[in-house]
């Protein structure tokens, strides 16, 4: 099959999808999009309000952050791959449970098959912790290892991972945006040196 059709396939599956409590009050799952043969994939938390509403990751606030960094580090939004580590929204947006990203992440595996990056980029705490013990990395809190890229074997072939913080934390602290900006820098000039 290629790649569109077990993307559409995914996609599918977790809009009927019932393994967690998360479906009880989503209006849709959000399966994420992009670029299926991008270099880049982002990983984020899980879909919020508006990510819910419109069945798309990064549609919000946190993807208005998002989308001010990607640009102004001269990165299309367009040329890379977007999704969460959990695909429906949790009620207030709390916190996914550990029990909810265990349950969800087969999703994400084969997201991460189909598109096969070169770099994945874990958006704050919990794509990070993820990301990192797949591949046998001990996560020691995105404070002091954002920025860093890891690179390592994940699902069989090569990545450079690369934890950054959330865009949401760096909503309302200009220090924030400034790192997150930083990083998507560090990524510019990885990407850059594949040409
Ligand atoms: N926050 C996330 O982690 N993901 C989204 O898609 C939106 C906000
Ligand atoms: Fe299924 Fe994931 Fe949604 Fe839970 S969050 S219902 S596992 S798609």
């Amino acid at each position: 099959m290629i790649k569109r059709d077990l993307m559409e396939t995914l996609a599918d599956e977790t809009m009927i999808c019932r393994k967690c409590g998360l479906w009880k009050l989503r209006k849709n799952a959000v399966l994420g999009e992009g670029d299926l043969d991008a270099n880049v994939m982002l990983i984020g938390e899980a879909p919020g309000y508006w990510e819910d509403v419109k069945g798309r990751p990064f549609v919000g606030t946190a993807g208005k952050v998002l989308d001010e960094t990607l640009s102004r580090a001269g990165i299309s939004r367009s040329d890379i791959y977007i999704t969460n580590v959990v695909k429906c929204r949790p009620p207030e947006n709390r916190d996914p449970r550990t029990s909810e990203i265990e349950t969800c992440t087969p999703y994400l595996d084969r997201q991460i098959r189909i598109v096969k990056p070169k770099f994945v980029v874990t958006l704050g705490r919990h794509a990070t912790s993820y990301v990192l013990a797949k591949v046998g990395f001990e996560s020691e809190g995105i404070t002091k290892i954002h920025g860093r890229v890891y690179e390592t074997k994940l699902l069989g072939f090569k990545v450079s991972v690369i934890p950054m913080y959330h865009p949401a934390a760096a909503l309302y602290k200009a220090k924030y945006r400034d790192t997150l900006y930083k990083d998507f820098r560090t990524l510019k000039l990885e990407l850059e040196r594949l040409r």
